[in-house]
């Protein structure tokens, strides 16, 4: 079972894409009050339902499997030193992977310029925006009045918040919530540290405690993982089944200039990182980290996907714990190369559309602008549309509103490719200060 997974959650993926698409052929060909077109409506009902019982199963485990994963393998550490240099080879990692992303992003969409047709401003996308916003503003507009709130923010705002994040007033609270995870990190973190400082009995008793309890948290994520490919199925299918319309054409070129731009870092960057840095093979790790690929892509939740990721890099990469449970749960939460990337594309698109020059200077805010919020952005599907539009708002490009309800009326599948390198990216930084702590990876592959 555990070898095949990754096979039966691929054919799980691609017979519910399949079976989605013949149910809207023919759900199109029936008359809406037919049994026939009814009981496809309440399948794919039912499907959504499972599919959202598959993730909250996964939310579940994130708090318990955070607190004593970065309990357990910090408190091995022996000390403040370890600790820090640990943290600085990750940030400093993190940092470098995203920027490499945010520029690949750059590249590809200036030179695309997939909201340009014949050198000028697309006429067609900007009616698509437009009647898009027209259509389904309504629908959207609780989300839209949220991002405007949250656009009224400036760049420092967002790193002032990000602070406040890592230190809540109330840690129960912070727990609460699954977007911000950062917290509950901190705590944790200092947690492990006191105990590292307790006496010798007290402390390895403590120690052992959080490690046995982890590995009962990882159990359950065993078992989450044998349903997995029946979560994948009912994941897929409802999206597949909504997807498609106008919009998704008349958005095309946008959508291969994501897509290039997510699979030159997801198969270029990322892999020459690992090769050069960590000197592994990128074959071997994308072998590791399959499933966790594979649920990032269905789940769009690097949040929900966080305890995959923790058992491919663990158990099939041979990352140790002491190393993982402090980079995996951090990238989870701070690092994503996809959604940097995305929003990066996803603003300057726009400014094409719209007919904004952006000069170099601009195009610099854009990647700053990118780099700290996609820090901000929680590991939740269609999160980094909120930061789109911050950016899209103090850089004064026109028609952000419009561009948001479009950009969010297509945005499932974009989300899940985002994801899946945003998970990757976490797995790569694991392995890359793994290596340079001394670790020697892929024993048992
Ligand atoms: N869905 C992404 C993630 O969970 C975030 C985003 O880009 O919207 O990593």
């Amino acid at each position: 079972m555990k070898k095949a997974a990754h096979w039966m959650i691929l054919i799980a993926l691609v017979v519910s894409a399949v079976l989605a698409v013949i149910l809207k052929s023919v759900s199109g060909k029936l008359e809406p009050e037919s049994s026939g077109f009814q009981f496809i409506i309440g399948f794919i009902d039912i499907a959504r339902f499972v599919g959202e019982i598959f993730i909250r199963s996964l939310k579940m485990i994130i708090v318990p499997l955070i607190i004593t994963s970065v309990v357990a393998g910090i408190s091995t550490l022996r000390g403040v030193e370890g600790f820090a240099r640990l943290g600085a080879k990750t940030v400093g990692f993190y940092t470098l992977s995203t920027t490499l992303a945010i520029l690949v992003g750059l590249l590809l969409v200036n030179t695309i310029a997939p909201g340009l047709e014949n050198g000028q401003p697309s006429v067609v996308i900007q009616e698509a925006f437009s009647s898009e916003a027209s259509a389904n503003g309504e629908k959207f507009s609780s989300k839209i009045a949220m991002a405007s709130d949250n656009s009224e923010r400036s760049g420092f705002d967002l790193i002032k918040n990000l602070f406040r994040q890592m230190f809540p007033p109330n840690v129960i609270e912070a727990a609460s919530n699954n977007g911000q995870m950062l917290g509950l990190i901190t705590f944790s973190i200092l947690l492990a540290l006191a105990i590292t400082k307790l006496p010798e009995k007290q402390g390895d008793h403590l120690s052992l405690s959080f490690t046995a309890l982890n590995e009962a948290v990882i159990m359950i994520t065993q078992w989450i993982m044998k349903v997995a490919p029946i979560g994948v199925f009912a994941l897929i299918l409802p999206v597949v089944y909504e997807s498609g319309g106008e919009l998704f054409l008349k958005l095309g070129k946008y959508f291969l200039t994501v897509l290039a731009a997510l699979a030159l870092h997801l198969f270029v960057v990322l892999p020459a990182l690992l090769f050069f840095m960590a000197r592994v093979n990128p074959l071997d790790h994308f072998r590791a980290m399959r499933v966790a690929l594979l649920t990032a892509f269905s789940t769009a939740s690097s949040s929900a996907t966080l305890p995959l990721t923790m058992r491919g890099i663990q158990e099939n990469a041979g990352v140790s714990k002491r190393v993982s449970s402090f980079t995996i749960p951090l990238g989870a939460t701070v690092n994503m190369d996809g959604t940097a990337l995305y929003e990066c594309v996803a603003v300057i698109f726009v400014a094409q559309v719209m007919g904004v020059e952006l000069s170099l200077a601009a195009q610099f805010g854009i990647v700053v602008a990118a780099l700290l919020t996609s820090v901000g952005v929680a590991g939740i599907p269609s999160a980094s549309l909120v930061a789109i539009m911050l950016i899209l708002k103090s850089s004064n490009i026109p028609g952000a509103e419009a561009a948001f309800v479009a950009l969010l009326a297509v945005d499932r599948p974009l989300d899940m490719c985002r994801t899946a390198v945003n998970v990757f990216g976490d797995s790569c930084a694991a392995s890359v200060v793994a290596k340079s702590e001394g670790e020697k990876l892929y024993q048992n592959t």
